[in-house]
């Protein structure tokens, strides 16, 4: 009999029926709080009934018109909705559709404009699952394991990680700028470096966000040398860190974001924004792919954003975001080393008494949760902390529902 791969391990035992806001309904007819939004997904929350709509009408109109063929509406009015969202001078768009896939493109752009061959990318970073992407992920070895050799030229420095050195935030940030001066001095020179591919918040690799001290001396360091800076927005632009992108917080500039994930409530579309000079250098040919930019994905995506923006949901990222950090600070107990996060990212990260990830108490945690009725998942790169990521229009009352459950679960 046919069955489904065995490495389609699911993380909860739920089959869903259907999903509505940050509601799931199992096929047994059980309720769950959704705080997983298919990672991070379903930004409007499940099934919003303005994206469903403009959904349903796109596909009666197109469903596919390839967008190197023929060009269609959707895709036009998704541009023009992202410029009034984006940095102004990241005036040049291109779609795919997955994460990875944004990633890669970007990858291949930073080569392609300045000519150089290798990038630096940052401890604890993901950046995707195909080998270019995996091999820029360092966020666990499980996501590059057992198919090497991998791409070339990539190098790691540090992420200031602040609990983990046991450092302050200061001396985490001194220290991985001085890292990152060595390896521009030893492993790769300036002129051989194309870009830093970085997250605002490390994601999957434990949710640790960044500082202004630190995206500021990447781009000072990317000035001088004439090194493209690539802020990987995948999880966190679109609101998810109560601001509309995660390097906001942090008064830096980018030369390249990528996109994905929330741009579209769950219909597969990602991207690169750019400056149309940046843009201008890729080559004819090098991006592109079958389904990128596909018609009701478009749709669904300038629905979203329009959501976003009528129903404030930056800004209930920001205040719900503060609510759930500060009680899951609050609920925290002995065993774990650390709560942390940024707008609606909030993750506990389990440490046992002699200071080793406890991957064994956070995947307990999370198994008890989801029988509680609170779906959560795990991250870090021993799946050691347990994250909290629920839809951008989540309630003070659900959260409170889900500081509630955790608080039993602990
Ligand atoms: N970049 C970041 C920051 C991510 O969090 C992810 C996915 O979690 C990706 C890239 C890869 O995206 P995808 O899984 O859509 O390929």
């Amino acid at each position: 009999m046919t069955a489904l791969s065995p490495l389609l391990k699911q993380a909860t035992p739920v089959t869903i029926d259907h999903a509505l806001g940050t509601e799931i309904f199992d096929v047994d007819g059980n309720r769950h709080l959704d705080f997983t939004a298919g990672i991070g997904v379903v930004s409007t929350g499940h099934c919003h009934p303005k994206v469903v709509a403009a959904a349903q009408e796109q596909v009666g109109k197109l469903i596919h018109g390839q967008y190197t063929t023929v060009m269609h509406q959707p895709l036009l009015a998704l541009v023009d909705k992202l410029q009034g969202v984006l940095p102004s001078h990241l005036d040049s768009l291109f779609f795919a559709n997955s994460g990875s896939e944004a990633l890669e493109a970007s990858l291949r752009l930073s080569r392609q404009a300045t000519g150089r061959p290798n990038v630096i990318v940052f401890h604890g970073g993901f950046h995707g699952r195909t080998v270019a992407t995996a091999t820029m992920t360092t966020s666990g070895t499980r996501f590059s394991a057992g198919f090497s050799p991998l791409m070339g030229g990539v190098h790691v420095a540090p992420f200031p990680t602040a609990y983990r050195y046991g450092w302050s935030e200061e001396e985490a940030t001194a220290f991985a700028l001085k890292e990152l001066d060595y390896i521009l001095a030893t492993l790769t020179s300036p002129q051989e470096t194309a870009a830093f591919i970085v997250e605002p918040v490390l994601g999957e690799g434990g949710y640790i966000p960044g500082n202004t001290a630190f995206f500021q001396g990447l781009r000072e360091r990317a000035d001088r040398h004439g090194i493209l800076l690539v802020m990987d927005e995948v999880q966190t632009g679109f609101g998810r860190t109560g601001k509309m992108f995660g390097h906001e917080h942090f008064d830096v500039q980018p030369d390249i974001i990528t996109l994905a994930k929330g741009i579209a409530s769950g219909f597969p579309i990602s991207g690169i924004a750019a400056s149309e000079e940046l843009m201008s250098k890729a080559w004819p040919g090098s991006q592109g792919g079958t389904y990128g930019g596909n018609a009701v994905a478009c749709a669904a995506a300038v629905a979203t954003l329009e959501v976003i923006e009528e129903e404030g949901l930056v800004a209930n990222s920001a205040e719900r975001g503060t609510q759930l950090l500060e009680g899951t600070k609050a609920a925290a107990v002995d065993g774990i080393g650390d709560v942390r996060g940024l707008g609606l990212l909030v993750g506990s990260e389990f440490t046992a008494a002699d200071g080793t990830p406890d991957t064994a108490r956070a995947q307990a945690a999370q198994q008890l949760a989801a029988k509680k009725g609170l779906l959560l998942l795990t991250c870090g790169a021993h799946m050691n902390v347990v994250r909290m990521i629920p839809p951008l229009v989540v309630t003070a009352e659900q959260v409170d529902e889900a500081l509630e459950i955790w608080g039993k679960v602990l």
